[in-house]
């Protein structure tokens, strides 16, 4: 039944006026309805307590507010990681993960779901690449973490899929989410992750859409790049790395470079120094995460004594670098990890 309801959070403003005047209320429900999704951030009708409860019913019956069919919630042990399982009109399955830090709550998105890229350290890549998500879809996510009462203020693209291979639905969901009359959320606080497609980062430039941007490495060698993500063979990193360098000289947003370490295969001495240029070249700050491992991920960690010498390694040049710390491993919630429950056996 829901699945026939239109969903609110598709509607403009002046989409929604015209609507609630053809179910002859007045204009002002839109405005009352509005302040309920995006500033209130509830998710039923019930709940819009100044809309009289005979215009809640005929919205009930026509509109439906997040557009999803059921939601299963996932809770880490330390209470830090939180993965929702959502499941979409057509039965596919998508998965977000709120992660609560000491100062801020950030939400991981998803915005494929799977993911057409397929390197092959990533469980979303090994389930291969079902359809793109609709810009509800992803804003979806954001509204249930906030009406589960998660005060997210930071937003990664981190979730399953390439955002750059989905653009106009992500860029519509920054729109929403950052839109002083809808969620209102810092720019800055988006982060969009991507595993460097030449002519998505080429869009982001001629549309100026100034973003904070998290570009997902691998290995600086070309050819062991080649067998990690098969993306590397029409869109190799040299060329990203210019375009990317073009990107960076028009604003002033952050980019980080986010290296997956496996052990044996991009650890070495030769890779700390290419990852050192690389970063040099693009004036980008280092996130290290150590492979999350999986048993369809045919690859390594490192322990965590080489973890850190390959981080002090780079400190030595005074390129910022942090390791991002692994949550949420016991729900798969960890990078690299959603789509586990829907990997081909
Ligand atoms: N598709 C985008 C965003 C989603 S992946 C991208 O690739 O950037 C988010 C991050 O998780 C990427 O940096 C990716 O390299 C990393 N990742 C993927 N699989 C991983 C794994 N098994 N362990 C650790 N990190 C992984
Ligand atoms: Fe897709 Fe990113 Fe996973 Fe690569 S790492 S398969 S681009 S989700």
């Amino acid at each position: 039944m829901t699945i026939l309801k239109k969903n609110l959070l598709t509607f403009e403003k002046l989409e929604l006026e015209r609507l609630v005047q053809d179910l002859r209320m007045p204009k002002f429900v839109a405005s009352q309805i509005l302040n309920w999704l995006y500033q209130k951030k509830v998710n039923s009708f019930e709940k819009m307590k100044n809309i009289s409860k005979s215009n809640r019913d005929i919205l009930e019956k026509q509109f439906s507010i997040l557009p999803f069919k059921k939601i299963e919630k996932l809770e880490s042990k330390e209470k830090n990681a939180i993965k929702y399982n959502i499941t979409l009109s057509d039965d596919q399955v998508v998965e977000c993960v709120v992660l609560i830090e000491k100062k801020y709550t950030s939400l991981c998105v998803s915005s494929q779901c799977g993911c057409p890229v397929d390197c092959k350290f990533c469980v979303t890549g090994a389930m291969g690449f079902k359809r793109n998500l609709t810009m509800e879809e992803i804003v979806g996510q954001f509204h249930f973490a906030q009406s589960e009462g998660y005060n997210v203020t930071r937003i990664v693209f981190m979730g399953m899929g390439e955002p750059l291979l989905n653009y106009s639905p992500v860029k519509h969901s920054f729109e929403r989410l950052t839109g002083e009359s809808f969620y209102n959320l810092s720019r800055r606080n988006i982060t969009i992750s991507t595993s460097g497609y030449l002519a998505g980062i080429k869009r982001l430039i001629d549309d100026k859409w100034f973003v904070n941007l998290a570009f997902s490495v691998g290995s600086t060698q070309s050819l062991v790049r080649q067998k990690l993500m098969p993306l590397e063979e029409r869109n190799p990193i040299a060329k990203v790395s210019v375009l990317l360098q073009q990107y960076q000289e028009l604003h002033n947003r952050k980019l980080t470079l986010e290296y997956t370490l496996l052990k044996g295969v991009n650890d070495s001495l030769q890779d700390v120094a290419g990852l050192i240029r690389l970063a040099k070249y693009l004036k980008a700050k280092i996130n290290l995460i150590n492979l999350n491992p999986h048993k369809c991920i045919p690859f390594t960690p490192l322990s965590s004594i080489e973890l850190n010498k390959f981080k002090e390694q780079i400190s030595e040049s005074k390129i910022p670098v942090t390791i991002r710390f692994r949550k949420g491993q016991d729900i798969a919630a960890a990078c690299g990890q959603l789509g586990d429950s829907q990997v081909k056996k």
